[in-house]
């Protein structure tokens, strides 16, 4: 009689499995507003046990050395720790710029890792290094790809950062040659033509290293040429190739799990990637070349006064008002006004006035910016309303109360050809029968064009730091 064994790999896989099941389910979680606090923990459980489960299976053997393990997650630990509980949350965008870069390089260092133990020093205690010449196709050509899409993200990741950090390194203009796109063009076909390559000549140690450098500079072009606004975009796409990095990487490694999440990470990472080109009226072909946001000069010139109000006067029109839209912008999260707005929408709704809150996908800083801060205040969900749920409310709308937001308001971007933001989609709150808009002076916003709504006649500015005044409206309103 046959007896089946279980073994230590087939305990792994199975652990790999459920680890891969919770990452689908954490996943379909994370899509929705009211359920994503829960699938980031059942996510990040699925990791837990992924991990857990390597170190428990497989240490002990040459395959793993506990102590370097132990070594690099300490070091990891501390630093992710300090820079996740430094980080104020208008700089999140620029850290997760980094933790993509540092997904690719990790990929990168993992395939260059396993090419040198097992193509180059076969065995742990040969101590001569020498080059062996039998190695399987698929594990040649992922470890090419490995290094390829690993060393891009890292390097178009770092420079996403240095955009939205505002160093001098990389300027927020986009910055483009004549012959740059050819140029881009021809190194993703050599680094793919050499992944594959790698396939015939294994042992040529050259291949991946021109890869690498080859990458790593086109990681600099991809995103150089794309201007500050246009960053969202970019991060997610740099997302999605730390998942696909991951992924290859998990080829490289023979790791079901590696392979899953990567995959899991690269596909969502690319929706997002559609979902924010949409939102901004862009390209994605344009956006994975390199060409969005082209040198565009200003857009039409407002002449015109703005008329400034105080929060006394607004009051008095707020009470009157039937209807509310409260649109969120950058200049919120700068404030950290948030908990206040909440405090305001409930003076309204004291009152019997309808209040919605009206979320643009690229408000804020990074994608989901004003979901994160407003379900942090405690706003119901069920009030936050996306562009195209709330568009056709502003016609009935008696105030839209624009807090910190900018471009995303301006409705240059539905008719001006020559403004960088033309064809955005935005939030139509000049429909209103009045506007308030709160900021701390006519200073542009992200994208450095001045904004025609501010000069309509049914805007009233109120100038000040967006807490102060929306404190100011709340204790006003609840005198009147
Ligand atoms: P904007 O950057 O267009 O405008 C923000 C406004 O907030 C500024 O005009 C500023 O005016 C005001 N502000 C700043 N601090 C305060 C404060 N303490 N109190 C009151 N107001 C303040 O922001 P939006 O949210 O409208 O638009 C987002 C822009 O950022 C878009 O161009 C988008 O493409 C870009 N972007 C979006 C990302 C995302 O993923 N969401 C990522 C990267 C960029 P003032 O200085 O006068 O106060």
């Amino acid at each position: 009689m046959h007896t089946l064994a279980f073994t230590k790999i087939d305990a792994l896989n199975l652990v790999y499995l459920l680890a891969a099941v919770l990452f689908i389910f954490g996943l379909k979680m994370l899509s929705k507003v009211p359920t994503a606090k829960r699938g980031n923990l059942v996510s990040s459980l699925g990791m837990l046990l992924a991990t857990v489960a390597t170190f428990f299976f497989l240490s002990g053997g040459e395959v793993i050395s506990l102590i370097w393990v132990a070594i690099a997650l300490v070091i990891g630990s501390i630093a992710g720790f300090l820079m996740a509980t430094k980080v104020q949350m208008t700089g999140m965008p620029q850290m997760v710029a980094l933790l993509n870069g540092f997904g690719g390089l990790a990929s990168l260092l993992v395939a260059c890792g396993e090419y040198s133990l097992d193509f180059i020093r076969p065995s742990l205690s040969d101590s001569n290094l020498r080059l062996i010449d039998t190695i399987s196709w698929d594990s040649a050509l992922a470890i090419g790809l490995t290094v390829f899409v690993g060393g891009l993200t890292f390097t178009g990741s770092l420079i996403a950062y240095g955009k939205l950090q505002g160093t001098k390194w990389a300027p927020d203009k986009p910055v483009q040659f004549v012959g740059g796109k050819a140029l881009i063009s021809l190194l993703i076909i050599a680094g793919l033509g050499l992944s594959g390559l790698m396939i015939a000549e294994p042992t040529w140690i050259w291949i991946p290293i021109i890869i690498t450098v080859l990458s790593l500079v086109l990681g600099v072009l991809l995103v150089i040429g794309i201007g500050g606004a246009d960053m969202p975009v970019v991060i997610a796409l740099m997302n999605s190739y730390s998942g696909i990095a991951a992924a290859m990487a998990g080829f490289v490694l023979s790791n079901a799990v590696l392979i899953i999440t990567g995959s899991l990470v690269g596909a969502s990472g690319i929706i997002l990637t559609s979902i924010m080109c949409k939102a901004m009226n862009r390209s994605l072909m344009n956006v994975l070349f390199g060409g969005v946001g082209g040198v565009v000069t200003g857009g039409k010139q407002i002449t015109g006064e703005a008329r400034a109000f105080t929060a006394e006067d607004a009051a008095i029109i707020f009470d009157a008002a039937q209807q509310v839209v409260i649109v969120p912008g950058y200049g919120m999260a700068v404030a950290q006004a948030q908990h206040a707005v909440k405090e305001f929408a409930e003076e309204l709704q004291k009152r019997g006035i309808r209040v919605m809150y009206a979320i643009h996908p690229v408000a804020g800083r990074m994608p989901g910016h004003m979901n994160v801060l407003l379900a942090e205040a405690g706003v119901p969900y069920e009030q936050l309303l996306d562009l195209d749920q709330i568009n056709p409310e502003f016609d009935q709308t008696d105030v839209a109360l624009v807090i910190g937001a900018n471009d995303v308001v301006n409705p240059a971007a539905r008719h001006d050809e020559g403004s960088p933001i033309y064809g955005m989609p935005i939030l139509d709150v000049d429909k209103s029968r009045q506007v308030f808009v709160i900021k701390r002076s006519m200073n542009p916003g992200f994208a450095g064009i001045q904004n025609e709504l501010f000069f309509n006649d049914n805007t009233g500015m109120i100038f000040g730091d967006a807490k102060k005044v929306v404190t100011e409206l709340t204790n006003e309103l609840a005198e009147t």
